[in-house]
């Protein structure tokens, strides 16, 4: 089956054109999409959107997201009320993440990837923890992103925080999961939880499967407090020493407390920043901006919900006072996953991805004013459909790919079911 958008009014997300065409998608982590000015004949095979008044643009990738968290939502409350960052994850994240099994596992990544597809989200960056279901955990979630139909790139968490023999398990899963022929990251927690060995151990893994670290980096002040009286050294000199900023594919998390030098060590390498502004807030561990970092920077929602419109937002009315952040400032982070993906050579985020935006808008959009459309309008509320590498996943607002009411009432089942194992 082929799919034709005719009527659409096409804008390109690099350049911002508007063009009123008939588009063609072909299908596959291979496809790609052509222009016709004219419908051509179609074979009575061929599905058709009409996108008369909507407007059709590459759709959204998240940079950094934990689909481990999608449970928490509504969850008991904690024993203690966390005081500080490493309360948080000891108290909220920690507790919840060993109380994990293969199928709440199962039921989070669908839940997520349902969210994303929903929010015009075609490309997913997970980080995921599960101590105690580690085995067989990135298998699980690839498996719940291709029911949906949406493409990803995951790692699991290794840490020492939970002993060496959790530890080579997770990066047991990892090596299958790469070996298997799969896209993903050697995932560390955090320095503070990852001791030399084991930095060692991954770097190492990173090189052999020609890939990156993707690592949480100075999300508190105490990942640093922590290095410094450890290793007499601050996070990202840590990592420079151990080889991971050579790696091209690393993802670094947060990087908000950073000394300038480490800044200029990040520009300097090919590793990219993910920022995760509405998480930063939440936790309350600081608003730093990212001024001298370079133009590696994406956004991430950092696991506390699945839609990368509202992120940007949020990083553009913090960034103004951090950084004094632009719209075409905020519009290329947004964007950059596109050339993070690109760049290192990951499928699934080709032209072939598009969202179909249903966007009534009560004052003209063009390509000069786009991006005052971007920051202040266009919502996920506008997502009227998705196309992830050539298949349609969503349509006028519903998820056709599976049936949303099974995944749900699936999670709810298994989030019922995790909230009784907290408390
Ligand atoms: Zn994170």
């Amino acid at each position: 089956m082929t799919l034709y958008i005719k009527n659409a009014e096409f804008i390109d997300w690099e350049s911002l054109e508007f063009t009123k065409t008939n588009i063609e998608v072909i299908e596959g982590k291979k496809g790609g999409i052509r222009f016709f000015n004219t419908m051509p004949v179609l074979s009575a095979d061929s599905k058709i959107i009409d996108a008369k008044g909507k407007y059709v643009t590459k759709s959204f990738g998240c940079g950094h997201h934990h689909i481990y968290s999608t449970l928490a939502r509504g969850m008991p409350a904690p024993a203690k009320a966390p005081q500080n960052f490493v309360e948080i994850l000891k108290y909220v994240w920690w507790h919840l993440d060993k109380n994990l099994d293969l199928e709440m596992i199962r039921a989070s990544a669908l839940a997520s990837a349902l969210y994303c597809a929903k929010n015009g989200i075609s490309f997913v960056i997970d980080h995921h923890a599960s101590p105690f279901a580690v085995e067989g955990s990135l298998f699980t979630i690839k498996e719940a992103f291709d029911t949906i139909g949406l493409s990803c790139l995951l790692c699991y968490e290794i840490s020492d925080r939970d002993g060496e023999k959790i530890r080579d398990k997770g990066l047991e899963e990892t090596r299958n999961y790469l070996v298997a022929g799969n896209p993903g990251h050697v995932g560390l927690h955090a320095s503070f939880t990852v001791g030399d060995t084991l930095l060692e151990k991954a770097v190492a893994l990173a090189h052999e499967h020609d890939t990156g670290i993707h690592i949480h980096v100075a999300e508190d002040l105490a990942d640093q407090d922590h290095c410094l009286k450890t290793y007499n050294k601050r996070v990202v000199q840590r990592l420079f020493d151990a080889g991971a900023l050579d790696l091209g594919r690393s993802v670094f998390g947060h990087c908000l407390h950073l000394s300038e030098k480490e800044k200029k060590l990040l520009k300097n390498s090919k590793a990219w920043v993910a920022q995760n502004i509405e998480s930063n807030l939440n936790n309350n561990v600081g608003l730093m901006g990212y001024k001298g970092f370079g133009d590696r920077i994406m956004l991430g929602t950092d696991g506390m919900h699945s839609d990368m419109l509202r992120s940007a937002k949020a990083a553009f009315f913090v960034g103004q006072g951090t950084e004094g952040i632009s719209f075409p400032g905020i519009y290329d982070r947004f964007r950059n996953i596109h050339r993070f993906t690109r760049e290192n050579h990951f499928r699934g985020d080709g032209d072939n991805n598009l969202v179909i935006l249903d966007y009534n808008t009560p004052t003209n959009m063009n390509k000069d004013n786009f991006l005052g459309h971007f920051v202040f309008g266009i919502d996920s509320c506008h997502v009227d459909s998705l196309i992830s590498s050539g298949k349609l996943i969503v349509e006028n607002k519903k998820l056709v790919s599976a049936s949303e009411e099974d995944i749900l009432s699936f999670a709810r089942e298994m989030g019922t079911k995790l909230w009784e194992k907290l408390t």
